[in-house]
């Protein structure tokens, strides 16, 4: 349970995402080169990026550029803007069918014309590395075996480097997004949390807020959640990236009274392409 001291004056203590990332690419990519070995290539990502959003082409570069340090290939698949949903899930389908591929990763958001879960959906349990499918989603709330959302994932090894006990705690998440909120509090909900969420219809947020041990903001809202709402001694995880980059937390003013808290950038983010990965290497391996 983290600590409560009412009378706490000290600054938090950083989770430094980029060092526990950096602890579990190493183990990744020893287990890449082993896999390599047993399977006769390395394994492969495939990525696809449907539309020019920038934002969304930097995120695929990064998460290609992590595969080649770690000894894994990837596979860059990019569509124009004006696709259909039935011409994206036949890329992906080839993808799934391709025994070279060991995971694919849809990046997220499609464009509107584009039903983003019927893409996702054409990914087999197997290769959904990203753990956005409902067959992963079903396994990740039950416990059972299958790859987590990479974001929720990364944020629990965090959690767990940084030793918080979760148990018996009140965990507030704020935000309920398929990929991030409503997955995160299902993984803290199995690690025995007494788990709130919030949302956009949520009346007096700071109220919740207020009650948690640890705070997950998850909602791309620059600095929604207010530093005087967090309860002296929390453990904060702010996994919003907005303009700046600025996460959804007031950093300082919560890092006055948190025990624990991450910063934007070098929290959360550089976890979830670790997780991504290290799930990759997870795929081939049961190849
Ligand atoms: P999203 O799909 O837009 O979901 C946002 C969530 O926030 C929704 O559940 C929404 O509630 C809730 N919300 C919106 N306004 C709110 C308010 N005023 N008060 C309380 N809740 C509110 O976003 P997402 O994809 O989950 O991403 C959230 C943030 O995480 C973004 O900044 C994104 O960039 C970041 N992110 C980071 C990583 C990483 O690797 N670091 C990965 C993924 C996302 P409703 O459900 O009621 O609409």
């Amino acid at each position: 349970m983290p600590e409560r001291n009412p009378d706490r004056t000290l600054p938090a203590r950083m989770m430094d995402g980029a060092a526990v990332a950096a602890r579990l690419d190493q183990q990744t990519a020893a287990r890449a080169a082993a896999a390599a070995v047993r399977i006769g290539r390395r394994p492969c990502l495939a990525t696809v990026l449907v539309g020019d959003d920038p934002a969304s082409a930097t995120y695929v570069a990064m998460k290609r550029r992590r595969c080649a340090r770690l000894g894994l290939d990837s596979r860059a698949v990019t569509m124009s803007s004006d696709v259909t949903t039935d011409e994206v899930v036949s890329v992906v389908a080839e993808l799934d069918a391709d025994h070279a591929v060991d995971g694919i990763l849809v990046q997220h958001p499609v464009p509107p014309q584009v039903d983003e879960r019927a893409v996702f959906e054409a990914v087999s349990a197997a290769k959904d590395v990203d753990g956005v499918t409902q067959a992963s989603f079903a396994a990740m709330a039950l416990g059972a075996p299958g790859h987590t959302s990479c974001t929720p994932g990364g944020i629990m090894r965090l959690l767990d480097a940084y030793e918080v006990e979760l148990a018996g705690s009140h965990a507030v998440v704020v935000g309920r997004s398929a990929i991030l909120g409503l997955p995160v509090g299902m993984l803290l909900l199995r690690r025995n949390a007494t788990v709130t969420y919030c949302h956009s219809r949520t009346v007096d947020l700071d109220e919740h807020v207020a009650r948690a041990d640890v705070v997950v903001a998850a909602v791309g809202r620059t600095e929604l959640v207010r530093g005087a709402w967090i309860k002296p001694g929390a453990v904060v995880v702010d996994a919003g990236y907005n303009p700046g980059p600025i996460g959804d937390v007031e950093l300082v003013a919560a890092a006055a009274r948190a025990r624990l808290i991450t910063p934007v950038p070098g929290g959360v983010g550089p976890m979830t392409i670790a997780v991504l990965c290290a799930q990759t290497v997870d795929a081939a391996g049961r190849r």
